[in-house]
């Protein structure tokens, strides 16, 4: 109570702060997706991201500089997942490493419990329950510059932390908004993942990316990047996923994209 007390007091001094010019720039240079939000939302998004830096501790490892630009270009891509939520979602998150490069890892594919170890080298990433998000750079600058279309290391990342507030381990569902909700994705999700295996088994082309058909948890995490990175496509070619995504993410990427009328 006290400690939510203070939580909330230093919250409110971080938001109250100007937002700083040069985090304007770096969000404008790395983060594209911002430029399409509302005044409201983009406004939601900065007040998040100043308590989302000055929160987390940061490290970088094996020589990479942590500096604003890093910081910056990695919450404004975590905290555009939740502008529909709220930065409580991410309270769980104690630490980011951040490598250099794409890093080694073990070649097995693993989801243990409360760890997530992606094994794709082009794009590592590791997720924590209440421990660190590893990512790697090249990555986060890659995603959130929409240089990867389908790809954004960052946002399958914190949907895996997502992911973990339901018990704990990534099983492919979130913290549901209510019951009705949450028979709603299991019977959307499930029918989804299981046309994603079939495709993927087949070789047919898919919109999502086959490391979706993993496990439930991957899956949801690669719908996740879809959601945001190919709103319109996603909306077009999976209505359902995209409407079930949407109502979880109280978001509606797509129309984002629509020419103003
Ligand atoms: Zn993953």
């Amino acid at each position: 109570m006290l400690f939510s007390w203070f939580r909330n007091r230093r919250r409110r001094k971080l938001r109250d702060a100007p937002f700083p010019a040069e985090w304007e720039t770096i969000i404008e240079d790395n983060v594209r997706h911002v430029a399409r939000l509302s005044e409201p939302e983009r406004l939601q998004l900065e007040s998040n991201v100043q308590v989302f830096v000055a929160e987390k501790n940061w490290e970088g490892v094996y020589g990479q500089e942590i500096n604003d630009e890093v910081c910056v270009t990695v919450a404004a891509q975590a905290c555009y997942l939740i502008v529909g939520l709220n930065i409580g979602w991410y309270d769980r998150v104690q630490s980011i490493l951040i490598y250099p490069n794409a890093y080694s890892a073990p070649q097995q594919f693993t989801v243990s419990g409360s760890l997530v170890v992606e094994g794709r080298s082009h794009r590592l990433g590791e997720a924590w329950y209440r421990g660190p998000v590893v990512l790697s750079w090249p990555d986060v600058l890659s995603g959130g510059r929409r240089e990867g279309r389908r790809s954004n290391l960052v946002f399958h990342e914190f949907a895996h932390e997502l992911d973990m507030l339901n018990g704990g381990s990534a099983d492919g569902t979130p913290p549901m908004h209510s019951p009705v909700d949450a028979e709603r994705w299991k019977s959307v999700m499930t029918e989804e993942f299981s046309n994603l295996c079939r495709d993927c088994r087949s070789g047919q082309p898919s919109l999502l990316d086959c490391y979706g058909a993993e496990n439930a948890a991957e899956f949801f995490a690669v719908a996740t990047e879809t959601f945001f990175q190919e709103p319109v496509r996603l909306r077009r070619r999976h209505p359902q996923l995209y409407e079930t995504l949407s109502h979880f993410y109280r978001q509606d990427p797509a129309t984002r994209l629509l020419p103003a009328t």
